[in-house]
């Protein structure tokens, strides 16, 4: 038998998630983004769960090429645009609309030789300082591409730093406003948070990602737990080891962690190597044989403790679940520092994946 640790997608929960997303913004397109191999579910694995969806966001040219050459007809839409001049002979080919964000990409449209025109959107900086125009050179810009035989259909598209605020979007909204001015335009701004929780910047196409995948925004699974999310991912093992300890035994790396008095401990095949977040302190919730408990010191590469006092009839083989249905994603980034984006993405290689 093989290593334990294994990663579960569930399709339904996908599925259930994009009607969720879609009801939330009843009056809009939706792009599904599936950047970064599917936020790391694998796009492959997924996108045909998410085939109800009116488009694809993602920003790397060989996965826009992978839906193409699986079938895929509809938008795909191409989140950082191109990088060199010389990739729009491929935005072409596989007809990918394509995000504008700087002077030089303007140059290369008007340049290339195409087989017929790119849906283009345009970016305005409402605020965020990543990518785009600011809002005063839009008009200039919207009218020179307008005047660009490669230009197709022109979009105006932006990104919230702050939508899970409830206070967040109003300034770059005003910002994005003012861009449009006099422009009768398409609009594409919101993410997941925005989807969720701003219907205000819905417009004409919404662009949710970790929704899609059923973990928060926000990073706060209460903030998501009645809106009928499901989680899509479950990272699964067993108990591979037990211990015994006494008051003051060390366990793991760096003894972080000294039972204070008899304590029975178990052992699970899964580590930082597998993607679980090493800076995950004591105190992390896991769920094991059905009950809720929690990690015990240092994250190994291959192994965590938990223990076992709430679980006494865990043993060898019981199942553990560090994330999904039970253990919310969310609630194990965040007792680590970070966010269950990252957790998801971050899966390891190694870990075998199954779809239910
Ligand atoms: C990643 C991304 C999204 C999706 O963000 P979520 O917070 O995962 O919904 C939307 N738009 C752009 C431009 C992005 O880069």
């Amino acid at each position: 038998m093989s290593r334990p640790v294994t990663a579960t997608l569930d399709l339904s929960a996908l599925r259930n998630n994009l009607q969720i997303a879609r009801q939330a913004a009843p009056n809009s397109r939706v792009w599904s983004v599936v950047k970064a191999n599917a936020y790391g579910h694998g796009i492959d694995r997924v996108w045909s769960a998410l085939g109800g969806t009116d488009g694809f966001a993602l920003l790397n040219v060989e996965e826009a090429i992978l839906l193409r050459e699986r079938g895929w007809k509809g938008p795909i839409l191409m989140l950082e645009g191109f990088f060199h001049a010389g990739d729009l002979e491929l935005f072409d080919k596989y007809r990918l609309t394509t995000s504008l964000h700087s002077n030089w990409q303007v140059k290369a449209l008007a340049n290339a030789r195409l087989n017929a025109p790119l849906d283009i959107y345009l970016k305005v900086n409402s605020g965020m300082n990543r990518l785009g125009f600011t809002p005063e050179r839009v008009h200039s810009i919207w009218q020179q591409l307008r005047a660009i035989p490669n230009v197709g259909q022109l979009t105006l598209m932006a990104h919230f730093a702050d939508a899970e605020q409830p206070e967040g979007i109003v300034e770059p909204l005003a910002r994005i406003e003012q861009a449009a001015e006099g422009l009768d335009c398409a609009r594409s701004l919101s993410n997941s948070a925005a989807t969720m929780w701003h219907p205000e910047a819905h417009f004409d196409w919404v662009r949710p990602g970790i929704i899609l995948y059923g973990a928060s925004p926000s990073g706060q699974w209460c903030d998501i737990a009645n809106s009928g999310l499901r989680p899509v991912m479950t990272l699964r093992s067993e108990i591979i080891g037990i211990q015994n300890l006494k008051a003051g035994d060390a366990v793991g790396y760096g003894s972080r962690y000294r039972a204070s008095g008899e304590q029975r401990i178990g052992i699970v095949a899964c580590g930082y190597a597998d993607g679980y977040p090493r800076h995950a302190p004591t105190g992390t919730p896991v769920h094991v044989d059905g009950v809720m408990t929690s990690t015990i010191g240092a994250i190994s590469m291959d192994m965590i403790a938990v223990d076992l006092t709430p679980c006494p009839h865990a043993g060898i083989g019981s199942p553990v679940e560090l994330w999904g249905n039970e253990v919310k994603i969310d609630d194990v980034a965040s007792a680590a520092g970070t966010v269950g984006y990252e957790l998801m993405c971050a899966l390891a290689p190694r870990v075998p994946v199954v779809t239910v």
